[in-house]
């Protein structure tokens, strides 16, 4: 068993790239107001409503389950529910934080086979009861990219968005990944966000580059009254809010948020390509951000087990690799190597056993 010198099992395996890092040291100088009073708290918002070309309300929190529970909380009473795919980050990985948060509003699970909710999907589920037993559906998350590593086309968004509006539903969208999103899309962030219809969104910083911290951006910002507060009762008020900004600026000024998604997505359509080409391998689902799941055998899953690589296997069931800046080729050649090697053999019949029977 070799342990690799890199690993591909979460994006959150990478650590802080270069200008988080250098606009935390900028930041740690000299004694500064607490509790977001700060002026890199302040230049952080101003560059994230600049990035947007919007004047909305901007709250830096410490990680993604506080951002998207405490942003479907205010969206809702505790009788509404919120729809989301069934993969959702909020409904299989959050341990019940946004039901916890709203006092109990609950998730409506669509049948979303692939990750992606559809106007159909999100009509069928808010439509389906009206009566006085059922809890009101009054919002919808969607995760862009999805868990499963699918990008919403602007057009998708827009549909998802004109059907919210019908039902008078609002649209929150889980982007801890957002910036792979945009680097996919080659977009404008505002055209998957506001101009499309989203109301609120989580921008996740740490997927992207930085240590720790997501911005949780209200577009629609009548929505955003209170928020503070529920930042503060949640713990996610951070006392020393400057080191929770500041490597927003960082990225934002350097280019670093787009860039690192950039490099990301490309780290994934490399073994993509090189999975594609490989008798024995398959793609479960199409890889259009920073994410690949890879179908194979068992015994090539167990073979890369075997040879040192972690990869997680409870989405689709096949092995998921994720990219993050730090993302190394050279390493993602040793992966792509192994998995070759291993798929070949899966052809070929098993040596030791055929001499076995020959002999025997
Ligand atoms: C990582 C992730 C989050 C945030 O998770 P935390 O561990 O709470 O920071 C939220 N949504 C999705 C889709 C994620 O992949």
């Amino acid at each position: 068993m070799t342990d690799r010198p890199q690993q591909f099992a979460s994006d959150n395996y990478a650590g802080i790239c270069p200008e988080a890092w250098a606009a935390l040291a900028r930041a740690n100088q000299g004694s500064q107001p607490a509790y977001g009073e700060d002026i890199w708290t302040t230049r952080a918002a101003d560059g994230l409503r600049s990035l947007f070309g919007a004047d909305c309300e901007v709250f830096f929190v410490f990680n993604g389950t506080a951002a998207n529970s405490l942003a479907l909380a205010s969206l809702c009473q505790s009788y509404h529910s919120v729809i989301c795919a069934a993969a959702a980050h909020v409904e299989t990985d959050e341990c019940g934080a946004p039901e916890f948060f709203s006092n109990g509003s609950k998730l409506l699970v669509a049948p979303a086979p692939d990750g992606k909710l559809t106007p159909q999907a999100i009509r069928d589920l808010a439509t389906s009861r009206s009566d006085i037993h059922f809890p009101k559906p009054r919002v919808v998350t969607i995760t862009q990219p999805t868990e499963t590593g699918l990008v919403y086309s602007i057009e998708e968004i827009r549909a998802i968005a004109t059907v919210c509006r019908s039902l008078g539903l609002k649209l929150h969208m889980d982007g801890a990944r957002f910036a792979h999103a945009c680097a996919a899309l080659g977009c404008e962030p505002a055209d998957i966000t506001w101009r499309a219809g989203v109301d609120v969104l989580c921008f996740g910083g740490t997927k992207n580059g930085m240590g720790v911290g997501e911005a949780v951006i209200y577009f629609d910002t009548a929505l955003a009254e209170d928020f503070a507060y529920r930042c503060k009762q949640a713990g996610q008020l951070a006392s020393k809010m400057r080191f929770l900004s500041a490597p927003w600026i960082g990225m934002l000024e350097s280019g670093a948020w787009l860039r690192n998604a950039l490099h990301a997505n490309a780290c994934a359509q490399k073994l993509a390509a090189a999975v594609a080409a490989t008798e024995g391998l398959d793609l479960i689902f199409a890889v259009e951000a920073n994410a690949v799941f890879i179908a194979a055998p068992d015994a090539v899953l167990d073979g890369l087990r075997a040879r040192g690589w972690r990869f997680y296997t409870f989405i689709g069931g096949g092995a998921r690799f994720m990219f993050a800046w730090d993302a190394d080729p050279a390493v993602i050649d040793a992966l792509t190597g192994d998995l070759q090697d291993l798929a070949a053999g899966q052809n070929l019949p098993a040596p030791a056993a055929k001499l076995a029977a020959v002999s025997g």
